[in-house]
């Protein structure tokens, strides 16, 4: 899960890094507000999940009130890449005398965590190691032994940053590192992190992606998933504790097996249809979770056709098509139904299904003829 920067801001300040005070704003009587509450001057910044918002105009600086309401105005509802603005963070400006880059991210390839550093912030890094590489000081870090004050001293030292910044720099890359770590971040990411006139050192922007499969252990990470910005069909899955991912297709799937589930929207491509979804329903499905797997798939208006490819391994066709008619007897389901039973039980998961079939509850011996029939009954 990605954050909005306002949000990694809070991460950070959990974690005793410096950030300006602020608040967010969806209206612009909420932005004046806020600028009333912080004092001038501030800086107006689009919440959006994409870097590079201030060269597209996100990122302005207020003296006065009438400034604030010009770019607040001009902000909210802006299209940066893609993204419609629909949230401002108004900080207290900084000012700036250096900006570096900092940042911690996974090293998989050799087991590490990496951290980047430079005295070149403000870009972006991928501009920076494209046009001046040797401007980025790498740092791999052992995640057993973790990263201490001594290297964070060294590592500042090496990457050249200003000598008044370079001990408040150490501390706060190794709080950032706690951050990273403790806070399962797959990506922390400071850029800039400014170095002020009078010599302090301050986290500017925050880039912070999470890692979901920590999620367990994070409740207060709920905070962070602001509704309106995901996909409802996704909540709704998540609430059910289905492995869900919305697309824009018209063919509802439901797989038992992430492998069995991507295959599924290829033969899905391959028959000329699109599917609406990925929907792994996992190992030994019951009635419970088909019932729950058909509601979110029958709450998509774009879906008109499903498409149920169950190869039974450990979990037995005939307690899938006892699901499928329990399913439908709970949930009142608008597309028709094809279904591709095969596998452990089969023939008896299709001899439970038999007196039911009708134009709505199809059954195929294939995948591919099952792919086919769903795609011509979605178009
Ligand atoms: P990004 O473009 O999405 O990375 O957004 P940033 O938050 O990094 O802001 C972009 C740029 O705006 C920064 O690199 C700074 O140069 C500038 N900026 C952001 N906040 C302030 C501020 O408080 N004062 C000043 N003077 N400049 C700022
Ligand atoms: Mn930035």
């Amino acid at each position: 899960m990605d954050l909005f920067e306002y949000q990694g801001k809070q991460y950070f300040a959990q974690y005793g890094i410096a950030v300006s005070p602020g608040d967010t704003a969806d209206t612009l009587e909420e932005a004046i507000a806020v600028a009333e509450r912080i004092g001038f001057p501030v800086v107006v910044k689009a919440q959006v999940k994409v870097g590079g918002r201030g060269k597209a105009g996100g990122v302005k600086l207020a003296d006065n009130m009438d400034e604030l309401k010009l770019h607040a105005g001009n902000i909210l509802g802006l299209d940066i890449k893609g993204h419609v603005v629909r949230r401002l963070w108004i900080e207290r400006s900084s000012d700036i005398k250096k900006e570096y880059y900092a940042s911690f991210t996974l090293d998989r390839p050799n087991k590490t965590h990496l951290g980047m550093l430079s005295a070149s912030g403000g870009v972006e890094i991928e501009v920076v190691a494209e046009e001046n590489p040797d401007a980025i000081s790498f740092l791999s870090i052992d995640p057993v032994r973790g990263l201490d004050l001594e290297t964070a001293r060294r590592w500042v030292a090496e990457a050249n940053l200003d000598e008044v910044a370079r001990e408040q720099a150490a501390e706060m890359l190794v709080k950032l590192y706690v951050c990273y770590v403790e806070g399962d971040c797959d990506l922390a990411e400071i850029n800039p992190l400014i170095l002020t006139p009078d010599d302090k050192v301050h986290a500017l922007d925050a880039k912070v992606t999470l890692d979901e499969n920590a999620s367990y252990r994070h409740p207060e990470w709920d905070a962070f998933r602001w509704s309106e910005t995901e996909d409802p069909r996704e909540m709704m899955a998540k609430e059910r504790g289905l492995n869900y991912i919305g697309l824009d297709g018209s063919v509802g799937i439901i797989a038992n097996g992430a492998g069995l589930a991507m295959s599924t929207l290829d033969v899905v491509n391959q028959a000329g249809g699109s599917a609406a979804n990925f929907l792994d329903i996992g190992g030994g499905a019951n009635a419970d979770v088909m019932a729950a797997a058909m509601e979110v798939i029958n709450s998509d208006p774009k879906v008109k056709s499903i498409f149920v490819n169950i190869f039974g391994g450990i979990t037995r066709v005939d307690e899938v098509a006892k699901g499928v008619l329990e399913a439908l007897k709970r949930v009142d389901i608008s597309s028709p139904i094809v279904l591709r039973l095969d596998g452990t039980n089969a023939v008896e998961g299709r001899a439970i299904l038999a007196p039911y079939l009708n134009e709505k509850l199809i059954t195929e011996p294939t995948m591919l003829e099952a792919a086919r029939r769903a795609v011509e009954l979605a178009n």
